[in-house]
């Protein structure tokens, strides 16, 4: 593949496109075999978990429809404020629904660890989590995430639907920024 014209403002590359794609390949054959017989409904939280969502359902081999909630808990820069609010609900109503919470990665869990408990309250007949990438050592929460892509150390990361100030999400490898990007940024 050609190389991104993003990769210059790149100073690493944590996980590359390629594991990604075979981890995601692997926790889609789990949850097909875990859910036989059900049919499923994944919810996105939007914007980050676009991407993995797009990939993962395609290795879902069940009935499964899908559903996204934006839900706000950070700014445009890069710690949490720990404020959750959400920016847009569901479409669908999840009562007696088996659910998997799709999420691009879990921080401190605080935004998760919200949404379950928010999502709880409508009587689902299951609900899991399903998170790309989680970095243990900022959690504040505790937080049972089913379904786990990578453990990251505690750097901020881009690329596969994660952005910095709404840039690098089509970026396809998981990557950490020149520290130069973050002190040129306009509004940090
Ligand atoms: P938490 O509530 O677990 O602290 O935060 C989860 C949300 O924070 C994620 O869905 C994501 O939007 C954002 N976030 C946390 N860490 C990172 C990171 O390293 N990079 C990016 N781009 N977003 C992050």
């Amino acid at each position: 593949m050609k190389m991104s014209s993003m990769m210059p403002d790149v100073k690493e590359v944590l996980i590359s496109s390629g594991e990604i794609q075979d981890r995601v390949r692997e926790i889609g054959t789990q949850i097909t075999e875990e859910y036989s017989g059900e049919r499923l409904l994944l919810i996105g939280v939007l914007r980050g978990a676009v991407v993995v969502m797009g990939d993962l359902m395609r290795h879902i081999d069940l009935p499964c429809e899908i559903d996204f909630m934006d839900i706000s808990s950070y700014g445009s820069g890069t710690s949490s404020s720990g404020v959750v609010r959400i920016l847009k609900d569901l479409e669908e109503d999840i009562t007696d629904r088996h659910v998997l919470i799709v999420e691009d990665i879990v921080d401190t869990g605080l935004t998760l660890s919200y949404l379950r408990r928010s999502l709880l309250a409508r009587r689902p007949a299951s609900l899991e989590i399903c998170a790309l990438l989680t970095k243990p050592s900022r959690r504040r929460v505790e937080l049972d995430v089913k379904y786990l892509g990578f453990e990251v150390p505690d750097e901020f990361v881009v690329g596969y639907g994660l952005d910095y100030d709404g840039a690098y999400r089509n970026l396809p490898d998981i990557c950490v920024l020149k520290p130069e990007i973050f002190s040129s940024a306009p509004n940090m």
